[in-house]
């Protein structure tokens, strides 16, 4: 997900309190209500670190355009976004009102603080006159004042805070789910190719570096084309997310089974090697063989489903590249010797 998501960057609190300032000033001046798209606009013109941002304002401004919440959320969608989604965008402009809120309250309570303090001072100076009964009566009466409006401001703060807390991991969850969504292929709820290649990086690396084994399974359906033709598109994609589910319940949690593209799947076996794999190769197998689809409107069976398979285990100095290659190689054979088969690396190099 890192690479979808638009850079974000958190000031410290001085830096965070002035673009603030400047941010609401400006929406100020130009008649804008800062809901949290301009607002982010807004802080980050003052902040200064987009200068493209900076020059599109400007140059807006110098041609004597008038700035709305609609142009500002053409910037927002224009240097915010990248090629982020829709849904991480309006993320980020929340990140920026809870910041926001959190400057509220803060600079709400601040206030409070500093309002307590004066009357602190003014009591203070009063002591220091003459004072009588009645005078002292009056002192500790605006004591007691002040002290109950600033507790009420600290509980106020705190509820904010609260709420601000509430706010910042209900954002995490959201934004952890958005992160899942982008790593799943929409079909089948496998990883996609993209969150393999990452997650494969990394696999490779912990298992070169412990001296591990790992194997890799290429899973391609036979004839798939037959179907689509046969039965139309959503059969076949009904065979795919069948498939899918077989390799899903037939490996590990630990095991990564992912959509490599069309009807081409691919999983990854850590701390596995390859006699091993074609264990689990060939139990996956099965499995699919065993699907049985019926068409619900003609109750008519559909022919059974069969895959090809190639596998391949981690050698020392192998990338990603290299690992998939040899699968893909072992899997060709597997196409070659007439299909519904599984051929492992081992053959492909004997024969
Ligand atoms: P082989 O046994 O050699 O693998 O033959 P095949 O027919 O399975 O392979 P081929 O590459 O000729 O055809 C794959 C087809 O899969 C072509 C493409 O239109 C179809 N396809 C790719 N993605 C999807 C999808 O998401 N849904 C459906 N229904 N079809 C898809
Ligand atoms: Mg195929
Ligand atoms: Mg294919």
């Amino acid at each position: 997900m890192s690479e979808f998501m638009p850079c974000f960057h958190i000031d410290l609190p001085d830096k965070a309190q002035q673009h603030h300032a400047a941010a609401l000033d400006f929406l100020e001046r130009h008649g804008i209500s800062p809901n949290p798209i301009c607002y982010a606009i807004a802080y980050e013109y003052d902040a200064g670190r987009k200068p493209e941002l900076n020059l599109e304002i400007e140059s807006h401004l110098d041609r004597g355009r008038e700035l709305d919440a609609h142009y500002l959320r053409e910037f927002f969608d224009t240097h915010f976004m990248g090629q982020s989604d829709e849904k991480v965008g309006e993320h980020i402009a929340d990140l920026h009102n809870l910041l926001y809120k959190v400057l509220e309250g803060v600079s709400g309570a601040c206030s409070g603080a500093a309002d307590f303090g004066k009357v602190l001072e003014a009591q203070t100076e009063e002591l220091k006159g003459d004072v009588d009964m009645a005078g002292l009566k009056e002192i500790a009466g605006n004591l007691l004042t002040a002290t109950n409006k600033a507790m009420t401001s600290n509980q106020a703060m705190r509820d904010q805070l609260e709420s601000v807390e509430k706010d910042a991991s209900e954002l995490k969850s959201q934004v952890k789910q958005l992160q899942d969504q982008a790593s799943r292929d929409s079909l089948t709820g496998l990883y996609n190719r993209n969150a393999l290649s990452q997650q494969l990086d990394s696999m490779i690396e912990r298992g070169a570096s412990e001296d591990a084994p790992l194997s890799l399974l290429m899973v391609d359906i036979d004839h798939f084309k037959r179907f689509n033709d046969n039965f139309g598109h959503l059969i076949g994609d009904e065979v795919i997310r069948r498939v899918s589910m077989a390799l899903q319940q037939g490996v590990r949690d630990m095991d990564v089974a992912a959509r490599f593209g069309g009807e081409e799947f691919t999983v990854v076996l850590p701390g596995t090697d390859l006699d091993k794999a074609m264990e689990v190769a060939q139990k996956l197998h099965e499995a699919i063989s065993k699907l049985v689809l019926v068409r619900r409107s003609t109750k008519e069976k559909l022919p059974g489903i069969t895959v090809s398979m190639g596998a391949s285990c981690l050698h020392p100095g192998d990338s990603r590249e290299s690992l998939i290659e040899r699968s893909d190689q072992a899997l060709y054979h597997a196409k070659e010797s007439g299909r519904n088969c599984i051929v492992s690396e081992a053959e492909t190099l004997v024969h």
